[in-house]
């Protein structure tokens, strides 16, 4: 591990200050310090940005939800206006790591956590997304793991997180803080395809910090509790805490036995959150039924760009969209409140 300096920030203004392309903010640390020992990322600084006040979740005029980027996987999981009006968060964030990295790891930690390709996480490998230009050792290795959807001739990483699934199925916007002020990205803007520069993976710029995440208003809300449900399932290679295979998070609003309104995104299968768009239009104003469910897997995994080792990924994502539109279903039935199982 190469040395680096370490500081406090005591504002946001005077964090984005310090904010260049040799410094990395760093705030529960569970991905930063793991990528540091393995000299992955090799900055010339940290800043300490714990001491921000960036820890609380309002609820917006609008009825958004505004939530802090140092609020902690765990206190978002748990905080009662998500459990009431965003479960699929809730769930999204409980299926993710272990119960020690989520009361350390944070909502903007989380945004920018890296990819878990293990080429990339090994200096030896060549990997476009760590050095540009190197070569992508995945494409011809062992790609298991590796990406389906949205994945280019450069890189076929995938975007590991969980919670972002279940940020692209609700809908939110990112503030970003910088030198020239404050500015707001789409959720579904932020995180790029990896195309000839796998390096560049969001739209952040290296003065910026992220400061909040605001949810769209809930589904719930605009509509009776008894008609909206969602779901998320992960799929994994085992229980107790692993990255996903692939994963599905639903949302939907039922008038009568048709669909009214969906939203529906995957995550273990693409290299960044993946919207299934023409899979929900596929979905309104059918009957909310396995038939449905299984043409709707169909469509968003047409695109599916299977490798070597890692072509069963497209039956199990199918089987994972079934499945949580399914129970979405079961929960819009049962009132909104799901209490199947979210992860297998
Ligand atoms: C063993 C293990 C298993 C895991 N399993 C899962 C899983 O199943 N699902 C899942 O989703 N995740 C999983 N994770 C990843 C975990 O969720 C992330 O490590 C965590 O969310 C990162 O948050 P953090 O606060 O610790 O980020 P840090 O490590 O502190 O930072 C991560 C990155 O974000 C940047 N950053 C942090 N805050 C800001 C900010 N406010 N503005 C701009 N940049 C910022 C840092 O500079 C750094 O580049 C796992 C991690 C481990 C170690």
């Amino acid at each position: 591990m190469r040395a680096f300096d370490f500081s406090r920030a005591e504002s946001v203004g005077s964090a984005a200050q310090h904010g260049n392309a040799e410094t990395a903010f760093v705030a529960g640390g569970t991905t930063l310090l793991d990528l540091v020992k393995l000299n992955v990322m090799r900055p010339a600084a940290v800043v300490d940005i714990n001491a921000l006040p960036l820890k609380t979740v309002e609820r917006l005029a609008d009825g958004r939800l505004r939530i802090g980027a140092l609020v902690t996987n765990t206190d978002l999981a748990h905080h009662p206006e998500v459990t009431r009006d965003y479960p699929l968060l809730s769930q999204a964030l409980l299926a993710g790591a272990s119960t020690q990295l989520r009361n350390m790891a944070t909502t903007a930690g989380n945004l920018m956590q890296r990819t878990r390709c293990p080429y990339f996480r090994d200096v030896g490998s060549a990997c476009n997304k760590r050095q540009p230009g190197s070569g992508c050792d995945a494409r011809d290795g062992i790609n298991r793991m590796h990406a389906l959807l949205g994945g280019s001739a450069d890189c076929i990483a995938v975007h590991p997180s969980d919670m972002c699934v279940a940020l692209a199925a609700i809908g939110a916007t990112l503030t970003l803080e910088g030198p020239a002020g404050e500015r707001e990205v789409a959720f579904a803007d932020f995180h790029r395809l990896p195309g000839d520069t796998p390096h560049i993976e969001h739209d952040l710029a290296a003065d910026e910090l992220i400061t909040a995440l605001t949810l769209d208003v809930p589904l719930t809300l605009d509509a009776s509790l008894a008609t909206a449900g969602s779901h998320y399932l992960k799929l994994r290679d085992r229980a107790s805490y692993e990255f996903a295979l692939a994963s599905a998070a639903a949302q939907l609003k039922l008038d009568g036995g048709r669909i009214h309104e969906v939203r529906l995104a995957l995550g273990g299968v693409a290299t960044k959150p993946w919207r299934a768009s023409e899979a929900e239009a596929a979905l309104v104003g059918q009957p909310a039924e396995l038939a449905s469910f299984e043409r709707a897997a169909e469509i968003a995994l047409r695109d599916a760009r299977p490798l070597a080792h890692n072509a069963f990924k497209v039956d199990l994502a199918k089987q994972a969209i079934v499945r949580a539109l399914r129970d979405a279903t079961r929960a819009a039935r049962q009132g909104g409140t799901d209490t199947q199982e979210s992860q297998a």
